[in-house]
């Protein structure tokens, strides 16, 4: 992956976009950027933070990426307050709040901020705006998750601190909240280059496949996601054995561990007792090194389904589009944006409704494969990391200007 350099993305995302870039990052060149966040594996960020950190430097633009270092009990702490964004209740109790605000500033204590811009992915990182008045650089607060409806109680101790940033960056315009710094709209993107979107050899999909004892005798139904509540894999259980009363189909289910989420072992459990020893469900764990193999489970894959109960953006979504697979998502966070109903997949409200879909796009293969044609143009217009790239070098020329509404590059 390494090797991959930024004229690489050239054929994919045109000529005139490459050559955008370079002129923004001219007036860039030099400044330093820290891009802090709670995981170097699992889950989204780090996904993108893998790519985007790379083609910065590339680009000119210091960027260094730091991982907030905690124990098993500041996770646990981070991932209440992160599934109470979502909307689930929580009290905030004295020790969790002294969990929460010890670990970050000892984390503080080790980190250098001579930084311009410093970035804050997400709820865990938020405390470190504690040390802006040590520091001239532009705070940025990235927030990935949806937002719109919080536990109230934790929404107004993580706004003290969200406040004190320069911006704020939201995946979608019904994430953001009322606040009385500047926000900006980023949608989250995937890389077409990286193991887990490139283009395969049909020798290696085949093996991945029998390396996991999956044969190909029947349509295939892909769930790729941590094994959390909220992306519902027992809904999923439910809706392929609703389905398979009609279409014969086996399911997938592949996910792992992300190492600051402790709830996944439990999520586990509860998913192979309803899989219940069906020979057509296949659960598999995979360690973080499995890009390879997700891309080729995408890739084999009938259909793909996200049948999250909350989402931040989903990019197992935007990673399934531009596999040109028909997708069966629920309309939840950001999948909504990326799901342009029946053009670009297809959004659900239940497990009903799942069902319903995995029977009709199994039986009209047609419609299934225009679904997925549409759906990779769509991401190759609006979620391609290049894109990201020039929302943040747009952000960055904004921070540097307060208050200009025009900019000369
Ligand atoms: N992913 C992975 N291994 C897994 C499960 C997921 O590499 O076992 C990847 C998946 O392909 C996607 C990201 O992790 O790139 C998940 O991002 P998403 O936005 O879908 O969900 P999140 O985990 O951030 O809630």
């Amino acid at each position: 992956m390494s090797s991959v350099r930024l004229m690489d993305y050239e054929p994919i995302a045109g000529h005139q976009t490459m050559e955008e870039l370079y002129l923004l990052a001219e007036g860039l060149k030099g400044r330093r950027v820290k891009m802090v966040n709670s995981t170097a594996i699992g889950g989204g960020v780090a996904e993108i933070l893998h790519r985007l950190v790379p083609l910065l430097n590339e680009l000119g633009i210091q960027t260094q990426w730091e991982v907030i270092k905690g124990g098993e009990d500041f996770f646990e702490v981070t991932k209440k307050i992160h599934n109470a964004l979502h909307g689930e209740q929580l009290s905030l109790t004295p020790r969790m709040k002294e969990i929460f605000l010890e670990v970050s500033r000892e984390n503080l204590k080790e980190t250098a901020l001579d930084q311009d811009i410093i970035v804050i992915h997400d709820p865990q990182g938020i405390v470190y705006i504690e040390a802006k008045n040590r520091t001239d650089a532009k705070w940025v607060w990235r927030c990935h998750i949806d937002i719109s409806n919080p536990d109230e109680e934790v929404w107004n101790f993580l706004k003290g601190y969200v406040e004190q940033f320069d911006s704020a960056l939201f995946s979608s315009p019904r994430f953001s909240k009322g606040l009385p710094i500047p926000q900006f709209l980023f949608f989250p993107s995937i890389d077409p280059l990286s193991d887990k979107n490139r283009e395969l050899e049909e020798e290696f999909i085949e093996q991945v496949l029998e390396q996991f004892h999956i044969p190909r005798d029947k349509p295939m139904i892909t769930q790729v996601s941590r094994f959390d509540r909220l992306k519902d894999p027992v809904g999923v259980i439910k809706a392929y054995r609703m389905a398979k009363r009609y279409v014969d189909c086996r399911l997938v289910l592949a996910g792992g561990a992300a190492s600051d989420d402790p709830e996944g072992e439990v999520v586990l459990d509860e998913v192979r007792a309803e899989a219940k020893e069906d020979p057509d469900v296949h659960i598999l764990l995979l360690p973080p090194t499995s890009s390879l193999e997700i891309n080729a489970l995408q890739r084999a894959s009938t259909i793909i389904l996200q049948k999250s109960v909350r989402e931040g953006f989903g990019l197992t979504v935007t990673e399934a589009l531009w596999k040109k697979k028909p997708v069966i998502g629920s309309a939840v966070g950001g999948i909504p944006a990326q799901i342009i109903p029946n053009f670009t997949g297809v959004l659900v409200y239940s497990i009903e409704g799942t069902a319903y879909q995995i029977r009709y796009l199994l039986s009209h293969p047609e419609i299934a494969k225009k679904l997925g044609e549409y759906g990779y143009e769509y991401v190759r217009e609006e979620f391609l990391i290049t894109r990201k790239l020039r929302r943040y070098l747009l952000l960055f020329y904004v921070l540097f200007h307060p208050g200009k509404s025009i900019i000369n590059l």
